[in-house]
């Protein structure tokens, strides 16, 4: 769509994402021998928080969102974005809020020092909201990381996480956690369940993102109906759906092993 910023395809975004994957690692000790399942919403927008989270809610779960408070209160392709009254009702209701940068800046395009700055504006501006642990987890907008940005921002947040395709195990990068999207219609809904029976056949934490949960969704977004049979499928297989920050403590609590 014109006017929507996409990172840089071909080639050399192939070469760099490699490049950032493969350096400045932090490799996760614990074997996680039972599947476990966070669901994460980025930017947000408010159907994230009105349309979502009751829907996880209703089967006592919480999800974590990644919020790039530079979206507040606007209206974007994703639609209306959050309102300072959704983040705080979804704190009072146990969910998870978290920094996604305030700008949605693009790593592989910013000066670290000046990415980092952008994070740290954000996590300060949340702290000012009542936020208590923004440093728990960060997300790179885009998916975009780079070997300084991930080295700059390792020591401040409990992990950092991408949009790579995958289920994440022992040895896997807490610098870079691959996910599995809510979105691409009928065919990512294929993904997605496909996605939940490969974390059962081999153990794994499985971190579902997603954007807007619309009726007639953004590109990066699904349907209400879409994520109830995502739902419905998680509870079928009685997987624990925990926030990333109860995943990322139990996985530190208990070393060598994740009891979910
Ligand atoms: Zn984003």
């Amino acid at each position: 769509m014109t006017g929507i910023y996409q990172p840089a395809g071909g080639l050399l975004g192939k070469v760099r994402r490699l490049t950032a994957r493969a350096g400045v690692r932090r490799p996760i000790d614990a074997s996680i021998d039972a599947p476990v399942i966070s669901f994460t919403f980025d930017d947000f927008p408010r159907s994230a928080a009105l349309v979502a989270a009751p829907m996880l809610e209703q089967r006592g779960w919480r999800a974590t969102y990644y919020t790039a408070l530079g979206f507040l209160g606007t209206t974007t392709h994703l639609g209306a974005m959050m309102e300072r009254a959704d983040i705080e009702a979804l704190r009072a209701r146990g969910h998870e809020i978290v920094c996604h940068t305030h700008a949605h800046l693009d790593a592989s395009h910013c000066d670290p020092a000046v990415f980092a700055d952008d994070c740290e504006r954000n996590c300060a501006d949340l702290m000012d909201m009542g936020i208590s642990a923004p440093h728990s987890s960060f997300a790179f907008p885009y998916g975009e990381a780079t070997r300084a940005t991930k080295r700059a921002l390792q020591s401040r947040y409990g992990a950092l996480r991408g949009v790579r395709h995958g289920i994440n195990r022992k040895g896997d990068d807490l610098n870079l956690l691959k996910a599995v999207a809510l979105d691409g219609g009928e065919a990512g809904l294929d993904k997605a369940l496909r996605a939940i029976h490969e974390a059962v056949r081999q153990p794994g934490w499985l971190i579902f993102y997603g954007h807007d949960v619309r009726e007639t969704p953004s590109e990066w977004g699904c349907t209400p109906d879409f994520l109830e049979t995502v739902c419905a499928e998680v509870r079928a297989q009685d997987i624990p759906v925990l926030t990333v920050g109860d995943t990322l403590s139990t996985l530190s609590d208990q070393p060598g092993r994740l009891s979910a």
